[in-house]
Order: structure tokens, then sequence, then C-alpha cells
């Protein structure tokens, strides 16, 4: 029987310092150490990649390398860039695509969204694409349209021999970084309608097998009940990623929780 294991991923985004990174990394391989039933990444700046990595080496954690952008290129002039080789080479297994701060805040497209995503899941890593309604979008009703377009829209071209590696990850606009979570009810509606649309386009064994995080504000006091939820498979977390002893109690909420069936 098909099972998705949860996934939690910490987004730092342009947050900490070298020091700060090190400190927090040490901090979440050792709160974790021993846990299982859960996949977890970390996603932090990108000059902090090689130190987070040699830190997951050292102490032979099995937490992905992530990184929270990539070019949809693969080399030349494209001054800023950073290339999936480059990030692959610095160990980097996963990476963010669509995050609401690139897409509303700097200014991303869907044109760029959905050849990053095209481009990460070709070279072979894993994708978390990052969909999700702004607030006039919800309380006009468009919550379910809004993210089956971003849905649709990003994997446009992507064939089915790649969808095993990627992830969605439903994340409310006017939940991020805002202190207001999805209700359990609302995050499970919106993460059953995005399973139906994975279904429409790869089928309903793939569809059961891609994992569909929640992010927006989830804290050790609201994972649990948000990932018990049938559709909802761990969490992609910001501000609650930069505590290391608040990040590891979210990831083992999700152990906790542990795998869910597939429903389709
Ligand atoms: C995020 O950055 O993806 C996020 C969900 O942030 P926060 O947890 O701070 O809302």
């Amino acid at each position: 029987m098909t099972t998705r294991r949860p996934f939690v991923g910490g987004n730092w985004k342009m947050n900490t310092d070298r020091a700060g990174a090190s400190a927090l990394a040490r901090g979440v391989v050792d709160g974790l150490v021993g846990l299982q039933g859960v996949d977890v990444a970390v996603f932090p700046p990108f000059p902090y990649l090689l130190t987070v990595a040699s830190i997951l080496r050292e102490r032979g954690s099995s937490i992905r390398l992530g990184a929270q952008d990539a070019s949809d290129q693969p080399d030349g002039a494209l001054t800023g860039e950073v290339s999936l080789a480059m990030l692959r080479d610095c160990g980097v297994s996963v990476v963010l695509t669509g995050h609401s701060e690139r897409r509303h805040v700097l200014g991303e497209g869907e044109t760029i969204v959905h050849a990053k995503t095209r481009a990460a899941l070709a070279a072979d890593l894993e994708c978390v694409l990052c969909v999700g309604e702004k607030l006039d979008e919800r309380e006009a009703g468009r919550t379910n349209h809004v993210c089956e377009e971003q849905v649709r829209l990003g994997l446009r071209e992507v064939p089915p021999e790649h969808v095993d590696r990627l992830t969605i990850a439903y994340e409310p606009v006017w939940a991020i970084g805002t202190g207001r979570t999805a209700s359990p009810a609302d995050a499970q509606d919106a993460q059953r309608h995005i399973r139906g649309v994975l279904a429409d386009l790869y089928g309903n064994d793939a569809a059961s097998r891609i994992r569909i995080m929640y992010g927006g504000s989830v804290k050790a006091s609201n994972a649990r009940e948000l990932f018990a939820q049938a559709d909802v498979d761990g969490g992609l977390i910001g501000g609650a990623s930069l505590k290391a002893t608040e990040f590891v109690a979210i990831v083992k909420a999700a152990a906790g929780v542990g795998a869910k069936a597939a429903t389709l």
C-alpha cells in the first residue's frame, strides 16, 4: 500500500550569519538524533550551504540540504545567479521553487517558476513547488482556483517520471510570517483539491505518492493538529525553523503523526 512519510523543511530565508547558521544546524542535528519516520531538510542562505553541509556530513545526519532558489539556466553570463549544478556540488539535494516571497515580493512570474521547477526536477534534484492564495483571493472564494492554476502552470511539461521527486507546499500567502495560520480544516480542503489536480495530471497512484506540505506560521503548538490532516504531509517552516528547539519539536510532531495512507 502507498504511504507518504512526513516531510518537514526549515526555510531560513535571509537570516542567520555564519556562526548562527552553524549553531542552528548543530542544534537541529543533535535534537533529531535517532528520530525516524520523517524526512527533514534545511534551506540555509547560499553563503552558508557549505558550512551546513559539512556539519551534516561530519555528524552523519540524514537531514537533507536544500536551496531556497536556483537558476533554470545551466551556466553563462547571468550575474548573481546560482545554477543547479553548483548547488549539487555543494551537497544540495532539494530546491524550493515558487516561494511566495519570490513570487509576490521579488516579482517572479509563472514563467520563471515553471522554468525553475522543470529544470530542478530534470536535474535529478528534489523540488518543493510552493503555491498559495493571497488574502483577497481567499476572501473572494478563489483559493482552489489559484492553487490549481499555480500547480498546473508550475508543472507544465514535467514528465510523469520526474514527479516522484516532487513535493508541493501549500502556503497561503496571508499566513506566511504573519502569525496567522490556516485552520486544519482549511489546509486540508486546499490540499485535498491540490491532490485532485495532481491526480488529473499524473493519475491516482502518482498523486497518492506526492507529498503536500502545509506552510504558514506553523509552530510547535499547532503543528500536530495541522499534520494530522489526511492530505497534510508535514510542513515548510519559516520563522519557527530559526530556533532549533522549536523546529525539532515541529519535526517530532510530524514523526508522531506518522505516514499517511493513500486516499485516492
Ligand atoms: C515559509 O517561509 O515558507 C513560511 C511558511 O514562513 P513562516 O513559517 O514564518 O510563516
